[in-house]
């Protein structure tokens, strides 16, 4: 399987980079998202690339996970009802 094309630039990948290089960093879930989406069998089912495809890019919030949920310790309040109303469309459809 080869990486999602979005993977450069994606804020999320980028921030779990610099995370992991953190030895102090062990937040499986977000290594297993990782493994699943950005370099798995569920890339073109990523929230985020999906947002990003409808909205462009700079639009997908940057603590949005690619399951569709907000960062731990993070909320989704400063997301629009645009933005609130495809992840609720795209999580539907992937359930
Ligand atoms: S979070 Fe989504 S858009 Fe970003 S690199 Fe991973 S699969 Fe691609």
């Amino acid at each position: 399987m080869t990486d999602c094309e979005n993977l450069t630039g994606c804020a999320f990948f980028n921030e779990f980079k610099q995370r992991s290089c953190d030895p102090d960093f062990a937040d499986l879930a977000i290594r297993g998202l990782v493994r699943l989406y950005c370099k798995g069998y569920k890339q073109d089912r990523c929230i985020r690339k999906i947002l990003s495809k409808k909205l462009g890019s700079n639009r997908v919030p940057m603590n949005l996970m690619p399951c569709g949920v907000a960062l731990s310790n993070t909320t989704d309040d400063s997301w629009s009802p645009e933005v609130v109303s495809i992840i609720n469309e795209a999580k539907k459809a992937y359930s």
